[in-house]
């Protein structure tokens, strides 16, 4: 009998991410896994040969996957034609590659979410978090009449080093507090860096005070994410300045941030930020999407928390996890904040995502 779920792809599915995806798609309601491409080096190869001890899943490879042939990412002549969409955790040596190879198959029809970072500075792709910034799906028609695509289109997902303080400064936003200036040190699991990432001999007993390209993802994503989308691209924001320092920590996943922030015109108490982030609510938990976290924003009192082995998985690891909100001497305030990298940050937010285009209509039967 037919599945009545959704079929899609992971490109990239032997990687960190793409690991990710097929422990978190498991049981998932609404979509099932029919196909995995990779690199040529994977081509041919069962799923599980092609992973062999790269798996790093604290779970078994799940039985529908274990066997799936590993097609190559740029073979366009075997895609299976039930495919609705794909997810993209492709990482090639040239972002341009990524770019084309993500256009190429929505111009074959195939809609595409993207943990990529090629695409999120095109103009006419939305950079999507559900919870603050659902608005910018009207792009999609936009980027599909300029494209000539019939179907197929691409939408990405920001950067993990910013998941964990975008959240809590929307909420301050949406109750009506604007912020003007935020400053940010992130301390970034060795997850982020995909497998085998950074060497053994760089990270045990050490930290590494450089991520290249971290810091300025991480200044001029959230300026996108908080744009103004008009019927022609986004236009960002500019009246909210980010300064980044981002820095690998010898932890396996979950990004923590310290953060001091400015208000731009009034100031909220401590309790009532506290409370604001307490109530933080959106689309996702309205049209109660399958992977969205009950509480978007969890705050913890006690004052030596978040920490990433106990805090990450908070919420299927979907929710961000804050405490320590105090007085700031120079700024306003200043927070922790945690959030974890390969799922909020990758794998469980691009799903997130496809729950909303799937919940909006984008994925009609091709
Ligand atoms: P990864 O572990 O290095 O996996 C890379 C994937 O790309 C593998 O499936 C690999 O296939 C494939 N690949 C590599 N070179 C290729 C080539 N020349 N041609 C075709 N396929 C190739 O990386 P990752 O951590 O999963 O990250 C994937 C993407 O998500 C990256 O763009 C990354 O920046 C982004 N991202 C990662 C995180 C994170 O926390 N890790 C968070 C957000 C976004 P083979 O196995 O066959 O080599």
């Amino acid at each position: 009998m037919s599945s009545h779920k959704l079929k899609c792809s992971i490109l990239g599915g032997t990687g960190i991410v793409g690991q990710n995806y097929i422990k978190l798609l498991r049981d998932h309601p609404w979509f099932e896994i029919i196909d995995i491409a990779a690199s040529p080096r994977s081509e041919g190869k069962h799923y599980y040969e092609a992973v062999k001890s790269k798996w790093q899943m604290n779970c078994n490879i799940p039985e529908p996957v274990k066997n799936l042939i590993v097609r190559n990412v740029f073979d366009f002549n075997s895609l299976d034609p039930e495919l609705d969409f794909v997810f993209s955790a492709i990482a090639l040596p040239n972002k341009d590659d990524v770019k084309t190879l993500e256009f190429q198959y929505a111009q074959e029809g195939i809609p595409v979410i993207s943990n990529n970072s090629a695409n999120r500075w095109t103009p006419d792709v939305p950079m999507l978090i559900p919870e603050i910034n659902h608005e910018h799906l009207k792009l999609i028609p936009i980027q599909q009449r300029r494209r000539n695509f019939s179907h197929g289109f691409v939408v990405v997902k920001p950067n993990c080093s910013i998941q964990s303080y975008i959240a809590p400064l929307h909420a301050l936003e949406q109750a009506g507090y604007a912020v003007e200036k935020v400053i940010v040190t992130t301390l970034q699991a060795v997850s982020g860096a995909g497998y085998p990432g950074v060497a053994s001999l760089d990270i045990i007993d050490n930290i590494v005070p450089y991520i290249g390209g971290e810091e300025e993802k991480s200044e001029m994503e959230p300026l996108k994410i908080f744009g103004t989308v008009t019927d022609k691209e986004i236009i960002n924001r500019t009246d909210i300045h980010f300064s980044a320092t981002c820095i690998r920590v010898p932890v396996t996943d979950g990004h923590t941030a310290s953060v001091n922030f400015k208000f731009k015109g009034s100031i909220p108490k401590l309790d009532e930020i506290i409370d604001i982030w307490k109530d933080y609510r959106s689309l996702p938990q309205e049209l109660r999407l399958p992977f969205a976290p009950e509480n978007p924003i969890i705050y913890l009192e006690n004052v030596d928390r978040p920490q990433p082995k106990k805090d990450r998985d908070n919420d299927k690891g979907m929710a961000v996890t804050i405490g320590r909100l105090r007085k700031d001497n120079i700024l306003d305030y200043k927070f922790i904040a945690l959030s974890h990298n390969t799922i909020r940050g990758a794998a469980g937010g691009a799903i997130l995502n496809a729950e909303l285009l799937k919940a909006k209509g984008f994925f009609e039967k091709r």
